[in-house]
C-alpha cells in the first residue's frame, strides 16, 4: 500500500487495480490488462483516452501561458473564449460563467452566487434549497449538503439545516412507489409533496430547486415523463429557480446535447464540470441567467466585491482543453452519434430483462444501470446491498469497467465515442458477469 488517503474508499480496502495507461475506450493495468472503460472513468472521459488533439491542446497552452488568474478584473482570451462558447450552447438564457475545478466547487459556488443575488435584489430571506432524496452533487462541505446519499454524509456532522437546506422525494417509481400505485399517481403525488414542502416552509424563503436531469451515483435514475413538467409548474408558481445539476448530463450524455433538453427542463442555472473537459484536466462551470447577473452590478458597490474565487478559476490549461473538446463535439458531431450508439446501448441492454438478477433496466443515451433483485417476481431488493460490487468485480474479471450505484445496481456510462461494434462487446462481458453472479 502506498501512503495515499484514497478518496471514497474503505480505509480497510487494499488496491485492487492499478490502471497503467489509456488508449481509445480502453484502459490496460500495471501488468497490461485490458479494459474496456464502461464508465468513462468517472463518467467523465467523453472523448476516450489519448486524444491527440487535446494533448496537442494542452502542450500549446502550457508553452503559451501556464498560468495567469481571474481576479480583480484581470482576463485572458482562451477564458473568454471558452465563456463564450458556452454561453452559445447551454439552454439558459444569455448564460453568465463562473470556472472553477470540480463538480463539487461548482455547486459551492452556485450557492454563493445565490445568496448574493438575492441580497442584491432585496430579498436575502430566499435562501433555502431543495433537494432530493438518493442525489448527488459533490462532497465539499456545502455540495454534501445538498447531496442526498448517507454515505456522503455520515460521520460529518455537516451544516445542512444551516446551509437551508430541505429534501423532497426522488423520482423512483421502482423504489418509491406505494402498493397499488400507478406511475403517473406517483408522480403526482411526490409534486404534491413538493408543493406542501414548499407552503409549509414558505415560498418567500425557497431559492432553488437543484437536480440532476438524470441522476448518476445514486443509481441512474430517469423520471417519469411527466415529472419535471409538473415540477417546473411548480417552481414557476412560487418563484423558485430551477438549478440542474448537468455535472453527469452535460455534453451529449443522455442523447442530446443536455440533460435539460431530454427531460424537458428550462434551467435558471446549471453546473458542469467532467465532459467539459472530457476529464483530461480539471474543470468545472457555474452558469446563471444573464439578468440574474445584471442585476447583481449596480448593488455590488453597496453589497461589496463577490469575494469568491479559485486560485485555478479559468485556468488557462483547463480552458484550452475544454475549448478544444466543445470544438471536437462540434466538428465531428458527437452528440448526434452518441445519440445513435445510446439509442442501440439501450436496447441491448434490455435484453437483460430476462434474466434473473435483473428486477429494472434504466437509463437513456450513453448511461444507463441495471438494478439486480433478490426477488425477480416481487422486485424485492438484496438486503445487504453487495451485489452490485460483487457483479462490478466480475465485470472487471471479464474486462469490463462498470460501477455499481446504490448497492445493487450497476451503472454503464461509455465513451461517447464508442462503436456499436464495441457496445456489444460491453453486453457480451456484463453477460458472462451476471451470470458469474447468480
Ligand atoms: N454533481 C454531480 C451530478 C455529480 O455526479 C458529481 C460527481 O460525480 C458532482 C456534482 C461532483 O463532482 P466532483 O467529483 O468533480 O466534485
Amino acid at each position: 500500500m502506498s501512503h495515499m488517503i484514497y478518496p471514497t474508499t474503505n480505509f480497510a480496502a487494499t488496491e485492487t487495480m492499478n490502471i497503467a495507461r489509456g488508449d481509445g475506450i480502453y484502459v490496460y493495468d500495471n501488468h497490461g490488462k485490458q479494459y474496456l472503460e464502461g464508465m468513462s472513468g468517472l463518467w467523465c472521459a467523453s472523448l476516450g483516452y489519448n486524444n491527440a488533439e487535446l494533448i496537442e491542446a494542452a502542450t500549446r497552452q502550457m508553452e503559451t501561458l501556464s498560468f495567469a488568474h481571474m481576479f480583480s478584473g484581470k482576463t485572458h482570451d482562451v477564458g473568454m473564449q471558452l465563456a463564450d462558447t458556452l454561453t452559445a450552447m447551454v439552454p439558459v438564457d444569455d448564460a453568465r460563467v463562473f470556472f472553477g475545478s470540480s463538480g463539487s466547487d461548482a455547486n459551492d459556488t452556485q450557492i454563493k452566487l445565490l445568496r448574493y443575488y438575492f441580497a442584491a435584489i432585496g430579498k436575502p430571506e430566499k435562501r433555502k434549497i431543495i433537494a432530493r432524496e438518493r442525489s448527488y452533487h459533490g462532497v465539499t462541505v456545502a455540495a454534501a449538503c445538498l447531496t442526498g446519499l448517507p454515505i456522503n454524509q455520515a460521520n460529518f456532522d455537516l451544516p445542512i439545516d444551516a446551509l437551508g437546506i430541505l429534501r423532497t422525494d426522488a423520482p423512483h417509481y421502482l423504489r418509491g412507489k406505494q402498493d397499488g400505485e400507478s406511475e403517473s399517481q406517483f408522480v403526482d403525488r411526490i409534486t404534491a409533496n413538493l408543493e406542501a414542502l414548499i407552503l409549509s416552509e414558505g415560498p418567500e424563503t425557497i431559492a432553488a430547486f437543484i437536480a440532476e436531469p438524470i441522476t448518476g451515483a445514486s443509481g441512474v435514475i430517469v423520471p417519469p415523463a411527466d415529472y419535471y413538467e409538473k415540477v417546473q409548474a411548480i417552481l414557476n408558481k412560487y418563484d423558485i429557480l430551477f438549478w440542474a445539476d448537468e455535472v453527469i448530463t452535460g455534453f451529449g450524455r443522455t442523447g442530446n446535447d443536455f440533460g435539460s433538453t431530454t427531460m424537458g427542463i428550462k434551467p435558471d442555472m446549471m453546473s458542469f464540470a467532467k465532459q467539459l473537459s472530457s476529464a483530461y484536466v480539471p474543470i468545472s462551470a457555474s452558469v446563471i441567467r444573464g439578468d440574474m447577473y445584471a442585476a447583481m452590478i449596480d448593488p455590488c458597490s453597496k453589497l461589496g466585491v463577490f469575494g469568491h474565487g479559485y486560485t485555478y478559476s479559468a485556468h488557462p490549461l483547463a480552458c484550452a482543453v475544454a475549448l478544444k473538446t466543445l470544438e471536437i463535439y462540434e466538428r465531428d458531431n458527437v452528440f448526434a452519434k452518441a445519440a445513435a450508439t445510446g439509442t442501440y446501448l439501450q436496447t441491448r441492454l434490455r435484453e437483460f430483462n430476462d434474466h434473473p438478477l435483473v428486477g429494472e433496466v434504466r437509463g437513456t443515451g450513453m448511461i444507463a444501470a441495471i438494478e439486480l433483485v433478490a426477488n425477480k417476481e416481487t422486485g424485492e431488493a438484496f438486503k445487504d446491498g453487495k451485489v452490485g460490487y460483487f457483479a462490478a468485480n466480475a465485470c472487471q474479471e471479464h474486462g469490463l469497467i462498470s460501477r455499481p450505484v446504490a448497492g445493487s445496481s450497476l451503472a454503464l456510462c461509455p465513451p461517447l465515442i464508442t462503436t456499436a461494434t464495441q457496445i456489444d462487446e460491453i453486453i457480451e462481458k456484463m453477460g458472462k458477469a451476471l451470470d458469474d453472479t447468480l
